[in-house]
């Protein structure tokens, strides 16, 4: 069963096609500066990449000649477009309503504009993708995955948040949590590795975004993202958790609007703005082996924050059962994963420092001591596969 993923950006528009249930990727690519002039990339396992620049006006554009790509004589990989069985979207947000993966029928896709406000950077782009695939594929199941689902079952004193309940009942303002899709595929596989589904997890999406996860017999419990992707740990330009009055003093004393506010928290903070250096974590680990004590202090504040979480999450799950390090920085960064695991043996948590040094990249990999209580895994994440995989169950 053939099936297409499809992420959709502002101006990209990411598509993988998966043969379903192997979840073999048979093709995958970026379409790229849509709105401006366009740029395909498009891969094939074990064979070279084609690259070529077309006009791409919007996503459907884009999409017409995604699904040339796939059915071309030279670099397609089906014969036809009918192969495809379902398309599955990626949605950051599904808002309150959207709580697991759903066929988006004239309603959901109603509510999801309805929404937008909630998340205007992903949710319009998202929707122009849906309605040009929709469009251009009327006879499959176009199935929506959203990120904030896995979350939908947490309890409300781990979402509501401690503000005049009218706001909630109003804006809706509480904590959704994002990286779902990913937190729950490496959780699932967690479960996997260990064999039984009743354990505790925390998982670490440590990326350029980042956010941790309690697990606890496969559903979300906590999450450190709340009402945006802003909260939690700090990220490569996002500042994560601060005091609530911050932002308002520096609006006061900068004298800058909410927006320029938001942009510096979003896009000037985090690992860049303490660095100073810059918001990929590469380059700061150069720099703070070159001794700059700036980038230095930017690792050891991401350190000191996922601890943090790690331990409170130990605490509200009365335990843990395993840790799992995923994205960018999780999987590739065996220093940070070292320093994060540190002196955590009060938790049960220890890692083999020489397993963790040598397991091989883009592997999955048991890091764990040989007497510790808890398990630590590395385990590369693959979203897009769990989007194949709800697509699948639901265009059946
Ligand atoms: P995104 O949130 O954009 O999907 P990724 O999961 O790809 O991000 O993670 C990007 C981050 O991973 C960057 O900060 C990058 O520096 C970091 N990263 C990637 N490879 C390595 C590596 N070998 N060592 C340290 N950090 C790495």
């Amino acid at each position: 069963m053939k099936i297409l993923v499809v992420n959709a950006g502002s101006s990209s528009l990411k598509y993988q096609l998966f043969d379903m249930p192997q979840g073999t990727v048979l093709a995958k690519g970026n379409c790229e500066r849509i709105g401006i002039d366009g740029i395909i990339t498009h891969k094939r396992p074990g064979q070279s990449d084609f690259k070529a620049e077309s006009s791409f006006p919007d996503h459907q554009t884009a999409i017409l000649y995604v699904l040339k790509m796939l059915t071309d004589k030279t670099y397609g990989v089906i014969d036809s477009v009918d192969e495809i069985l379902g398309v599955g979207h990626r949605f950051a947000h599904g808002g309150e309503k959207l709580r697991q993966s759903t066929v988006l029928g004239d309603e959901e896709l109603e509510y999801l504009e309805s929404i937008v406000g909630l998340n205007p950077l992903h949710g319009p782009p998202a929707i122009s993708g849906l309605r040009a695939c929709k469009e251009v594929l009327p006879n499959v199941k176009h199935v929506g995955v959203f990120d904030t689902s896995y979350y939908s079952e947490m309890e409300d004193y781990a979402y509501i948040y401690p503000i005049p309940y009218e706001l909630y009942e109003k804006y809706k303002i509480r904590r959704y949590g994002f990286h779902g899709t990913s937190h729950r595929y490496v959780a699932n596989k967690a479960m996997e590795l260990m064999g039984k589904k009743d354990v505790k997890i925390i998982t670490c999406h440590l990326g350029n975004g980042s956010s941790i996860t309690a697990t606890v017999n496969g559903k979300a419990v906590d999450t450190s993202m709340g009402f945006t992707p802003q909260d939690g740990v700090p990220m490569g330009t996002r500042s994560g958790a601060l005091d609530p009055t911050v932002p308002t003093f520096i609006m006061k004393t900068e004298k800058l609007t909410a927006e320029e506010t938001e942009k510096l928290l979003n896009n000037k903070s985090g690992l860049l703005g303490v660095s100073g250096v810059s918001s990929d974590c590469r380059d700061i680990v150069d720099a703070a082996n070159e001794g700059n004590q700036r980038a230095q202090l930017a690792i050891k504040i991401l350190v000191h924050n996922v601890k943090k979480i790690i331990g409170s999450y130990v605490a509200e799950m009365n335990g843990v059962d395993a840790v799992v390090f995923t994205a960018g920085i999780g999987e590739n960064d065996r220093e940070l994963r070292e320093a994060i695991c540190k002196d955590m043996s009060y938790l049960g948590i220890e890692i083999d420092e020489k397993i963790n040094a040598t397991c091989p990249r883009g592997e999955i990999a048991d890091i764990s001591a040989s007497d510790a209580k808890v398990k630590t895994f590395v385990i590369p994440t693959n979203e897009e596969y769990m989007i194949a995989y709800d697509t699948q169950n639901l265009a059946k």
